[in-house]
């Protein structure tokens, strides 16, 4: 059975395992309560269908909820996000107003009795206004802190201030101007799950056939939401120039998270930018919401890319260093954890444009460099970015709240 801690025996060896059961001892039969605002899209939704149902295993009663909004409540919540990450925002009263109602309502529907809850990214944040507080409240952060906007920062650190503990991906994402204990906790990935387990040929055939995707020049992917922070544009840019020296196709993959209204502009703003390029068949755009066509893509393409110009954690660099593919990306956030330039892959200056095509040539004429980079990516997340160890860290840190 996937969800069972011992088929990951094979991959992070006995100790890791006998570990998680020895942690879990203490917190038998404790209710854990999970709730993000998206069942699908994006990475917390990624990361918690593997996590609880793993939790589960051991023995805790881990649960998982969506708090359900109408577009305008993701549209504000979205520019809380981008606010959080240090856009400007016009926060005005009815954006509150629409805000709270929304979580108010939810909370209308739903008894918390668990032992303890987890609350992730600003949508549910001040779920915990509406509730009377019988157990510890963990502020679950998937997003980069360092420098928010400081009117967003100061209303949502008023609710921020209520709960017991608070987890950031990285540790310069701790905010000294919170007074609540912070825990870092980086993301992590399933090796196990359809998105990150090996493929056999016939599996990567049949879904590149299905999906139109022709092997006959190297491809260069990046695979996000169509998002700002994550530039679809100037991949498109950097495109460009590597074409200028190379042949190659370009596949943007972005499939719509329903918390992230954005998609839809950002995608007609690529398509209508690459539209000669996309007509010609040199850039392939993908929305659809496919598990194993993300494993093909990060398993086929030559070289994986992620400009973000901001980025929480970047689950989709861990998923490409997995299998080994070599990922170049903008030293930014999370993805600084991630890669150690020119060892497991390169970094550069997010608006560095030659920069990202000079490397991106150079790992196509250099398939044994691709090679190397490839095969200290998939150590490294072995090592360090793996669901086992984020279930130890998690039953870690509810042993020492519970
Ligand atoms: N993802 C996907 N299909 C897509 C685009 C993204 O399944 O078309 C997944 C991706 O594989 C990763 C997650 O969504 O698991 C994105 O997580 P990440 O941390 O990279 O970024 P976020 O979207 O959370 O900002």
């Amino acid at each position: 059975m996937r969800y069972d801690p011992e088929s990951y025996r094979k991959i992070v060896g006995d100790e890791v395992i006998a570990d998680i059961y020895k942690k879990a001892r203490k917190l038998y039969g404790k209710y854990i309560l999970n709730i993000n605002s998206t069942y699908q899209g994006g990475g917390v939704a990624e990361m918690l269908s593997s996590l609880v149902p793993l939790m589960n295993n051991t023995g805790i009663d881990a649960e998982w909820r969506i708090l359900h909004g109408n577009p305008d409540f993701f549209t504000v919540t979205k520019k809380f996000h981008n606010a959080l990450q240090g856009a400007d925002i016009n926060l005005t009263d009815l954006k509150k107003k629409l805000y709270m109602e929304t979580n108010g309502n939810f909370a209308i529907y739903t008894h918390i009795k668990h032992d303890a809850v987890m609350i992730h990214d600003p949508q549910p944040l001040p779920l915990i206004t509406f509730y009377r507080k019988r157990q510890p409240w963990i502020w679950r952060c998937h997003i980069d802190l360092t420098a928010p906007n400081p009117k967003i920062w100061d209303y949502l650190k008023s609710f921020i201030l209520r709960y017991d503990a608070v987890i950031v991906s990285m540790e310069r994402y701790k905010r000294k101007d919170l007074p609540v204990e912070q825990f870092v906790i980086p993301p992590a990935i399933d090796p196990l799950t359809p998105k990150n387990m090996p493929l056999e040929k016939s599996t990567i055939d049949k879904f590149l056939a299905k999906f139109n995707i022709p092997l006959d020049k190297p491809l260069i992917t990046q695979i996000s939401r169509f998002d700002p922070w994550k530039d679809p544009l100037g991949v498109i840019e950097v495109f460009k120039k590597v074409k200028e020296v190379k042949d190659v196709r370009l596949i943007l993959c972005g499939s719509m998270a329903s918390d992230d209204p954005e998609g839809y502009r950002i995608y007609e703003e690529v398509k209508k930018k690459a539209k000669k390029l996309i007509e010609n068949g040199d850039v392939i755009l993908i929305t659809s919401e496919n598990n194993i066509l993300v494993n093909v893509l990060q398993r086929v393409s030559s070289v994986i890319i992620q400009k973000s110009t901001r980025e929480g954690f970047g689950l989709t660099v861990t998923e490409a260093l997995w299998k080994g593919t070599p990922v170049i990306a903008s030293r930014v956030g999370g993805i600084t954890l991630q890669i150690k330039d020119g060892w497991n892959g390169f970094l550069l200056d997010p608006y560095d444009y030659d920069g990202f095509a000079k490397k991106i040539i150079e790992l196509l004429e250099n398939p044994d460099l691709a090679r190397e980079l490839g095969e200290n990516g998939t150590e490294f997340v072995r090592k360090n970015f793996l669901i086992t160890r984020l279930i130890l860290q998690h039953l870690k840190l509810l042993g020492e709240i519970l």
